[in-house]
């Protein structure tokens, strides 16, 4: 692994700018600047102003936003765009959540046309990919996960999509208190740095982190972590509590 981990909260719809707020002023007073991991928070996007505002000191931290549209701009009532993102100082962006493939019918095709956009935009992008229950159970974890992530990646150039983020999420694991035990999350990120790997070739693919993320909490981050090939942690229900996310981001 050629860089630091990268924990990340996603808030989801939670904490608008008056909560996030106070959340940070509890958080950034037992979170001194850490120089071996990276965090990422990834607010609503009308909290990512304030969010940004609040960590002016701390350059350490980036902020990123959920979604964006897959259209750069036009008529598109209620979307936000990779450059409105930009433009409010988020550095990345969240494509292919499991909750907006499968709450809001997100297709590969839409993430194969957002990745291009956040790349030309020149923002990073953190592509999530994992499979249901069913499609586990049909033993079609490795071709789902391949399949997402060749549609992430199909309009990128290498060095573009050296330069990506990715987010192993197996869709039973989040928010239901089930977790993959580490040797799984261990054995699909080999699956995803493989395919990286024929992609882009071994180097490249090694400097690509790969998250985990589906139920982590205080009690499990530290062991997830230390799993082979699991370079940094995405984190949902257990982001949402200062205490609980300062415990996270010490794992
Ligand atoms: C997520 O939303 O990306 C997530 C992993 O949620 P949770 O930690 O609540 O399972």
């Amino acid at each position: 692994m050629h860089h630091k981990p990268v924990i990340a909260a996603n808030w989801k719809l939670n904490h608008g700018p008056t909560d996030a707020k106070a959340f940070l002023q509890r958080f950034l007073a037992q979170a001194p600047k850490m120089n071996d991991r990276t965090l990422v928070f990834f607010p609503s996007a009308i909290t990512v102003t304030t969010v940004v505002d609040g960590l002016r000191e701390r350059p350490d931290i980036w902020v990123g936003v959920q979604n964006v549209h897959s259209e750069a701009q036009g008529a598109f009532t209620g979307e936000n765009s990779v450059l409105m993102a930009r433009d409010v100082g988020a550095r990345v962006v969240l494509v292919g959540h499991s909750e907006r493939r499968h709450v809001f019918g997100e297709t590969d095709e839409m993430t194969t046309k957002k990745m291009a956009l956040i790349c030309q935009a020149r923002l990073v992008p953190m592509l999530c990919v994992g499979e249901t229950l069913e499609e586990r159970e049909a033993g079609a974890t490795a071709s789902v996960v391949e399949r997402q992530l060749t549609a992430g990646l199909a309009e990128l150039d290498d060095s573009q999509a050296a330069g990506i983020m990715l987010a192993y999420e197996p869709v039973w694991a989040i928010g239901t208190g089930r977790t993959a035990t580490p040797e799984d999350a261990s054995a699909i990120h080999s699956v995803l740095r493989a395919a990286l790997g024929s992609r882009l070739g071994e180097k490249a693919a090694a400097g690509v982190p790969i998250l985990y993320g589906g139920s982590v909490n205080r009690g499990n981050a530290a062991t997830l972590l230390s799993a082979a090939d699991v370079d940094g942690l995405l984190v949902g229900g257990a982001s949402l509590d200062a205490d609980s996310w300062a415990s996270i981001v010490r794992s």
